[in-house]
């Protein structure tokens, strides 16, 4: 089921040239890499990086609904 932070968009930072790429966390959530645009390498998503990012989400939301 989709859920609204499925269209919030993730920075993920590849470790191998810095480079950040930003993604849907709906995508990130059904793959486990993306390809470095600067340098092919795949760069791993990690639940843990993005678990706050949803969190800052879901509080931005509370507060512009409350
Ligand atoms: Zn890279």
């Amino acid at each position: 089921m989709k859920t609204k932070t499925d269209s919030q968009l993730i920075g993920l930072r590849c470790e191998h040239c810095g480079q950040i790429k930003a993604a849907l966390l709906g995508w990130l959530k059904e793959h486990d890499e993306l390809a470095c645009d600067g340098c092919n390498h795949p760069i791993v998503v990690r639940p843990n990086d993005f678990v706050d990012a949803v969190k800052r989400a879901d509080a931005v939301e509370r507060r512009v609904s409350a």
